[in-house]
């Protein structure tokens, strides 16, 4: 019996031992919690540890490109369209004769015919007179050259039809005033890029002349800014864009209806920041009224102008809206400092006198012409060449 208790008692302390072997794994403490944490602590420290040290290079790399959302406020690089090489823009004025004689040039058909009569009495002088007065040359143009054709032929005797054109070049070139400047302001001084501001009526061809003097800077080398500053016709920014584009040349532009003078000035401001050598900037042509018209322009040059001088201010006038025309750029000669004429749709008038005109009456020298519609359709404007275009032989 005694036996059977003292196995009892073994088997006693055989299973409780057993038990708690089980419940701890060292025997005699019982299982705590507290080192499960430091194990869960550490797991996720060292990898986030070793995450950057391994994968440092696509983390870093990765990170710059995330900001470009956010973007400059005002300035906005134009959809990078294929940019084309504009042609150089020597010799671009030859193609004036094939588009004059195209309309049906006054100069050639009319004058020469009348210049090739056995006769020259004064009723073909009365007649030259109103043909010059009818393609555009202005009354007092007209008077001092025939008078002074007139004379020579007198004094020559017996002028021959081709020496008579030689002479009519001669007068029309004195009287296109060749000595003007006509070159365009349009590099850096003391580290700031040029501003040419461009005003002028709506339609005359503001925008389209403003993507054309872009291409012809591009084409001489220069590097530019466009300002979109008609802020009053939406189209006018796209327009500017998609000019812009092609050249490869920022466009600066604000909302439909945002302040013109504000885009104008940060157009310039970004010109400044990139280092450009010239900026343009497109201006509203709203002619309500002269006094508008000085408030809004007035504003964009002066806000400009907080910058540093405009360096010219170049009107856009319309070939074919004749003596009306000039009558308007008179209004905007009195709003702003007028440097330079941009004579545009030279091609749709068969009036090529407009230019001697346009520099007659407001004393500001004609520096570039429009001859069509195609993106190098904008010519530098010279004295000789244009009346060679006009009188040429073959004209
Ligand atoms: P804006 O309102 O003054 O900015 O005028 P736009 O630049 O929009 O031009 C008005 C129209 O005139 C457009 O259809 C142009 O293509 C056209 N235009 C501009 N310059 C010339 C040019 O030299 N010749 C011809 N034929 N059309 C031109």
């Amino acid at each position: 019996m005694q036996s059977y208790i003292v196995f009892g008692l073994v088997l006693l302390v055989v299973v409780v031992g057993a038990v708690l072997a089980l419940v701890s794994p060292r025997f005699g403490k019982p299982p705590t919690l507290p080192p499960a944490p430091p194990t869960e602590r550490e797991a996720p420290e060292q990898p986030a540890e070793q995450a950057p040290t391994a994968e440092a290079p696509t983390t870093v790399l990765e990170r710059p490109e995330a900001p470009p959302v956010v973007e400059p406020p005002v300035v906005e690089a134009p959809p990078r369209v294929e940019i084309e090489a504009p042609e150089p823009t020597a010799g671009r004025l030859v193609r004036l004769r094939a588009r004059l004689s195209r309309s049906q040039n006054v100069f050639g058909k009319g004058l020469l015919a009348l210049l090739s009569r056995d006769k020259l009495d004064d009723d073909t002088w009365d007649e030259i007179e109103e043909t010059l007065i009818g393609a555009d040359v202005g009354v007092q143009a007209t008077t001092d050259i025939v008078a002074k054709l007139r004379e020579r032929a007198r004094i020559h005797g017996t002028a021959t039809a081709t020496e008579l054109r030689g002479m009519l070049s001669d007068e029309l070139v004195a009287a296109l005033e060749p000595a003007m400047d006509r070159s365009l302001a349009a590099s850096p001084r003391n580290g700031r890029p040029a501003v040419l501001l461009i005003v002028g009526v709506n339609g005359s061809g503001k925008t389209t002349t403003c993507g054309k003097i872009a291409r012809v800077l591009v084409a001489d080398g220069h590097t530019v800014v466009l300002g979109a500053a008609d802020t009053f016709r939406a189209a006018a920014a796209e327009q500017l864009t998609t000019w812009a584009g092609r050249v490869g040349a920022d466009v600066v532009r604000g909302p439909e209806g945002a302040d013109p003078a504000s885009v104008a000035f940060d157009a310039v401001k970004r010109g400044i920041d990139a280092g450009v050598d010239t900026v343009v900037i497109d201006t509203a042509g709203r002619l309500q009224n002269k006094v508008g018209l000085m408030d809004e322009l007035g504003k964009v040059k002066r806000v400009v102008e907080k910058h540093g001088p405009v360096d010219e201010t170049l009107l856009i006038l319309d070939a074919t809206t004749g003596q009306n025309g000039l009558e308007q750029a008179r209004v905007f000669t009195e709003v702003v400092d007028v440097t330079g004429v941009v004579l545009t749709k030279l091609d749709g008038t068969a009036k090529g006198g407009i230019v001697i005109a346009v520099q007659r009456k407001l004393g500001i020298p004609v520096k570039l012409v429009g001859l069509g519609e195609g993106p190098d359709d904008l010519a530098p404007f010279d004295a000789r060449q244009f009346v060679d275009a006009l009188v040429g032989a073959d004209a």
